[in-house]
């Protein structure tokens, strides 16, 4: 006897993490999946860091500016298309509005919250389903090449200190005794700090894992079944229609990424939820050849990852709407970042079989997800998770759960509802939301 039956629309992290916590919480629940199997939008190959170390959202105070520095620029971290504004004109007010201190520190600190809770959550799931995906758990390295953001970042990992935060700031000697990949660049750097709680690891094999699991527990997933919209029957969510008929369910939840802002808008439900495309790059290497930790370089804003025999190199922000064109400039990008890690795999990898690939992140325009209740009774919302979709993955499946369950939630999750108040959060009054165990 199950508590109901959740329709989940969507087969990415997001949406297969919500069918396990409401599977685990007692009820029966199916997965709509439009595309032929789990996991081929943004949960393909993102960067694979799991990271409660770097909770700061893109919109971080003077990011407008750098917009401006860096429009047109092909190489740039973050690349806005002069053709695809129009796309983004209410979003980025929001998106430039919330790069204000205030609202910026508060969302940090609310996606730290999230961040921790999930990884706490996704170490208990490895161990229950002994999911197996490429696991790294010696932390991430973060490098600087200049004192001032080495310093920023350092009086950062102090803010976050007080919630839980566990950062070691190095000198170059020290970065380069913990990583011995990076003793040919130390005397490029200022700096690095070492994050050893975070994790790494592959979050398609994780996808693909969590699918046979959730299949032997009785979890129906239902690919190349696209859901056209959510059908409201006396103002409540009663199912979902598809090409191959109607699905009933008691509740629906929408995971599906960036296209889940239209889904939502087809119930007159508003969610700040646009595609920001990034780039990867996977490459075959010899193990031991890689890095032993999960790389990150302030100055490139991006990320290398051993994960098992593949080195993943991802990063880069391009507001560029719904485009999937793989372009070389990017993954020259991702080139570089290689050559300035690491001259020596840069040289001696084998670039033929490299695997370029680009995807869209559900960025919401605050920088914290939408998780829970939307104003149409029966219909929830797990979205918005932009560049930490991984990270927090398995902490919002369990949030969503708790509050569609009506069991005392985890963490606050004020923060995360739709009806949070961006004006508030603007002016800093989200602070006392906080307070929360
Ligand atoms: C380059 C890059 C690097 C990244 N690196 C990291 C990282 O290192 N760490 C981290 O924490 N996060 C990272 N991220 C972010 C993370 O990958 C995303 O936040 C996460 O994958 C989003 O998952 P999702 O399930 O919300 O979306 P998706 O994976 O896109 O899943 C949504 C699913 O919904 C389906 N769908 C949509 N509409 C419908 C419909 N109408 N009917 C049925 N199905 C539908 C889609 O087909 C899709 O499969 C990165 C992202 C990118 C692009």
């Amino acid at each position: 006897m199950t508590r109901g039956d959740v329709i989940v629309i969507g087969g990415g992290l997001a949406g297969l993490a919500s069918a396990y916590a409401l599977h685990e919480a007692g009820y029966g629940v199916t997965v709509l999946e439009r595309r032929e199997d789990v996991a081929l939008e943004t949960s393909f190959a993102n960067g694979g860091i799991l990271t409660p170390s770097m909770p700061d959202p893109w919109n971080a105070p003077g990011v407008h500016w750098q917009l401006l520095r860096w429009l047109g620029r092909e190489d740039a971290p973050m690349l806005l298309r002069p053709r695809a504004i129009p796309g983004y004109l209410g979003w980025g007010l929001r998106f430039l509005a919330a790069s204000a201190p205030r609202s910026y520190h508060a969302s940090m600190r609310a996606n730290y919250r999230l961040c921790a809770y999930s990884l706490e959550r996704l170490r208990q799931w490895r161990v229950a389903l002994g999911l197996e995906y490429a696991v790294g758990t010696l932390g991430t390295l973060e490098v600087y090449r200049d004192p001032a953001s080495f310093e920023q970042a350092v009086a950062e990992v102090r803010a976050l200190a007080p919630l839980g935060l566990v950062g070691e700031p190095l000198d170059p000697a020290a970065t380069a005794r913990l990583e011995p990949l990076l003793d040919e660049i130390r005397g490029d750097l200022v700096g690095a700090i070492h994050f050893p709680r975070d994790e790494s690891g592959d979050a398609l094999l994780f996808c693909r894992a969590l699918r046979a699991r959730l299949e032997a527990r009785g979890v129906r997933i239902l690919v190349n079944t696209a859901v056209r919209t959510v059908r409201l029957s006396a103002g409540r969510a009663v199912g979902v229609e598809t090409a191959g008929g109607f699905v009933p369910g008691s509740h629906v939840v929408v995971a599906g990424g960036p296209w889940s802002t239209a889904l939502l808008a087809g119930c007159g439900v508003r969610v700040h939820v646009r595609p920001v495309k990034g780039y990867s790059l996977s490459i075959r290497i010899d193990p031991g050849a890689g890095p032993r930790h999960a790389l990150s370089d302030d100055s490139l804003h991006a990320v290398m990852t051993p994960l098992g025999s593949t080195l993943r190199l991802a990063g880069t922000a391009e507001f560029s709407g719904w485009d999937l064109t793989l372009r070389p400039a990017r993954v020259q990008a991702l080139w570089r970042l290689l050559a300035a890690l690491s001259p020596t795999l840069a040289r001696t990898v084998d670039r033929s079989d490299a695997q370029p690939w680009c995807g869209l992140r559900p960025m919401s325009a605050d920088g914290r997800p939408y998780i829970g209740a939307t104003p149409v009774a029966g219909l929830y919302v797990n979205t918005g998770h932009g560049h930490l979709g991984w990270t927090q993955a398995a902490g919002s499946a369990a949030l969503l759960a708790q509050l569609l369950s009506g069991t005392p939630p985890a963490i606050d999750p004020r923060p995360f509802a739709l009806t949070r108040n961006e004006r508030r959060a603007w002016r800093g009054e989200i602070q006392p939301l906080e307070q929360h165990p």
